[in-house]
């Protein structure tokens, strides 16, 4: 197949159905090592977002093949309503460990949205086994990003989306995301965050505290955000919100998770609001098999489970491959530190995209945490002006970089209404050498860009 070329109008995969005709080929993938992923034509990447944040611990990782292969051998799909197996035990177990107290029961599924979904509807069913049917309302914020089946988008702060599918969809009430960047009039970071919480206790007041089951937020953001994060205060007063009505406060950690922003979750950062509900997806098995998790209380699932059993439940929950490909990449985190190496390597990359921002015009702001990094691009660094939408600058920015060796995630979210950006997440195994190599070629790449706005008039 390596030769074959099909075009886009017929190609097999996502490609024909996303991306618009005559849209230049993508370079077709022959394999990955380390941080490196490798084309036909022998052209290397340096994998600067991990995939969609997913890939934390590279390519071709042999302690993961190995297991893969190890299991393989043994037993692939068992179903767990008949089967125990012991990746599974291992993984859950680990998860446990890891997410700690509050957060030790793990119901395993194949991916983000999925686990958004179960956190939804464990949250729901845990409600109506505890007396309090008439909560419903998921509280979700704008923007914001939890997946897309339908009841993930329902709560996803993404208006472009809700205008096509809104009729689908439970209409449940958002709130402002403490944006960091392009602040609304008269507010500084802190005092637009304390505007966002106070916001959320509106909506639950207005909506009535007893019809409100959930508040879902992303504690360290993703694409729709571009990495956002909040003050610390911010964190505390959503929990105190929370416990005060009764609301569970549900982290989505399908990016964060995993050890990305130097914790293992997110949630580490800020002990003091800790939530109930946690999601993990991506980095959870690395990218190595379809898997995400939806983490809650051993006491929640004691309730549920003299309830008569969570109601919910899919083909590949728990499937075993992806138990052991999770359980191997927990092992690997464990062992290898990547948890304190994507502390120390998100220190260096922060230090190297600062650096950037300091020449480069088209660098409005760089924020994130750990190895979740972004880059916001702008027409004019002093008054914050976006860049035209019509120059679609992540696309452009994703061609060029591939010119240059560099793989990104990046595409326009809200249709730009917040601005544009790039994601830099690469894998947590990312050594001091490989972050220079990954900002010298981010450099070279926004100076291409910079030239040629520069030579539309545009900068
Ligand atoms: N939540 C967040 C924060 C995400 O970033 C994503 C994926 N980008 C999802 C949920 C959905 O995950 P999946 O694509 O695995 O369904």
């Amino acid at each position: 197949m390596d030769g074959v070329r099909t075009s886009p109008e017929i190609g097999f995969g996502l490609q024909a159905f996303t991306r618009p005709p005559g849209a230049p080929p993508l370079p077709r993938i022959a394999r990955g090592e380390g941080i490196w992923l490798i084309d036909t034509d022998g052209n290397r990447y340096l994998d600067a977002s991990s995939g969609p944040v997913a890939s934390n611990l590279g390519h071709g990782h042999p302690r993961i093949l190995a297991a893969m292969e190890a299991q393989a051998r043994q037993a692939v799909f068992a179903y767990p309503s008949q089967f125990e197996s012991a990746a599974n035990l291992e993984f859950a177990e680990r998860l446990g460990r890891l997410a700690g107290p509050g957060l030790d029961r793990a119901f395993i599924v194949s991916g983000g949205s999925e686990a958004v979904e179960s956190a939804i509807k464990f949250a729901r069913q845990y409600a109506v086994a505890t007396g309090e049917a008439s909560r419903w309302k998921v509280i979700g914020r704008q923007p914001g990003y939890h997946g897309n089946t339908l009841g993930a988008l329902a709560v996803s702060g993404d208006d472009h989306a809700h205008e096509v599918f809104g009729p689908l969809l439970r209409a449940v009430p958002r709130v402002p995301a403490p944006l960091s960047y392009r602040l609304p009039a008269n507010h500084t970071v802190e005092s637009h965050a304390r505007a966002c919480a106070a916001a959320l206790e509106e909506a639950i007041l207005r909506e009535g505290p007893e019809t409100v089951l959930a508040f879902i937020m992303e504690p360290v953001g993703g694409l729709a955000t571009g990495a956002l994060v909040a003050p610390d205060s911010y964190y505390e007063a959503v929990r105190q919100i929370c416990t005060r009505h009764g609301v569970k406060l549900i982290f989505d950690e399908v990016m964060s998770g995993a050890g990305r922003t130097g914790r293992f979750l997110a949630a580490d950062h800020w002990p003091a609001a800790r939530p109930d509900i946690v999601v993990v997806a991506k980095g959870l098995s690395a990218g190595y098999a379809p898997l995400g998790a939806t983490l809650v209380s051993a006491e929640m699932v004691r309730v549920l489970a003299e309830s008569g059993g969570f109601m919910h439940g899919f083909t590949y929950n728990a499937h075993v491959m992806s138990c052991a490909v999770g359980a191997a990449v927990l092992r690997e985190i464990e062992e290898a530190d990547l948890v304190g190496n994507a502390a120390r390597m998100g220190k260096l990359l922060r230090q190297r995209l600062e650096a950037l921002a300091t020449r480069s015009p088209i660098i409005g702001n760089v924020r994130g945490k750990g190895l979740l990094m972004a880059v916001e691009l702008v027409a004019d660094r002093q008054t914050q002006q976006m860049i035209p939408l019509e120059k679609v600058a992540p696309e452009r920015v994703k061609q060029l970089a591939l010119r240059r060796g560099l793989a990104l995630y990046c595409r326009r979210t809200s249709r730009g209404a917040y601005g544009d950006w790039l994601m830099l997440s690469p894998p947590l195994t990312i050594t001091a050498e490989e972050i220079d190599i990954l900002a010298d070629r981010l450099g070279a790449v926004l100076d291409d860009y910079a030239s040629e706005l520069r030579s539309e008039g545009v900068i």
